[in-house]
């Protein structure tokens, strides 16, 4: 099994790269954030207990976040490998990460995008409530308005992509997440990338890296 993990501010493309590598190397994408709007979307009592926390941009607890993930990493579709997307988010996470794994990292991958060109990008950001299919607004929109290319999903702003949270996601990304880099560059397999282009040209490096 492959395991790589993506780093990078929120709205960096981690998910879209994600979402590329899982279509060409059949590796299966887990993010934590789709999976935590997917319980508010089913209204569970998890969905319940963590939107508010979400909706501050702040993080949910290390217990919620394993556990789910516990759950999610044993299901078939991940036997051949699991892209890591928006997790670990703090050093914790990242300490507690190898006993859920049971195995090394095979790539780690810091996507590197300046703070202004994010704000840019999450202000105009919007995501399929469906599929998770992310586009925007400007540069990439869906064909038809609000509804989503690939599923025919109902496609929004997320909440947290509006500019009073943002503010705090990227707070939080700075005092807790960021230190990630230092954590992982310090363990082999990390690779940093200019996340400042074309979606594509970023993932050919990627695919290169990922073939070798
Ligand atoms: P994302 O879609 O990765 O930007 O995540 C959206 C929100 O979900 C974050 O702002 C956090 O509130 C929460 N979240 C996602 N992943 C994690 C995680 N690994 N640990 C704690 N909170 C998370």
């Amino acid at each position: 099994m492959v395991t790589i993990l993506l780093l990078g501010a929120p709205g960096a493309g981690k998910g879209s790269q994600a979402r590329l590598i899982e279509e060409e190397f059949g590796y299966k994408q887990i993010s934590t954030g789709d999976l935590l709007r997917k319980e508010i979307s089913d209204n569970t009592d998890l969905g319940m207990q963590v939107k508010g926390i979400i909706d501050k941009g702040e993080l949910v607890s290390d217990d919620i976040i394993f556990e789910m993930l516990e759950h999610r990493i044993k299901e078939s579709d991940c036997n051949k490998g699991i892209i890591f997307d928006g997790f670990p988010r703090n050093i914790s996470q990242a300490e507690r990460f190898p006993s859920l794994l049971g195995k090394k990292l095979d790539f780690v991958i810091n996507i590197e995008v300046p703070f202004d060109v994010i704000i840019k990008r999450l202000s105009s950001r919007r995501q399929c409530t469906s599929c998770g299919a992310v586009y925007n607004a400007i540069s990439n929109p869906t064909n038809v308005d609000d509804v989503c290319d690939k599923c025919y999903g109902h496609v929004i702003q997320r909440d947290d992509d509006k500019e009073e949270t943002v503010k705090n996601r990227l707070e939080v990304y700075t005092k807790q997440t960021e230190p990630l880099i230092e954590y992982y560059k310090n363990k082999g397999n990390f690779y940093t990338f200019d996340g400042n282009r074309d979606i594509k040209v970023i993932f050919e490096e990627i695919k290169e890296l990922l073939n070798k």
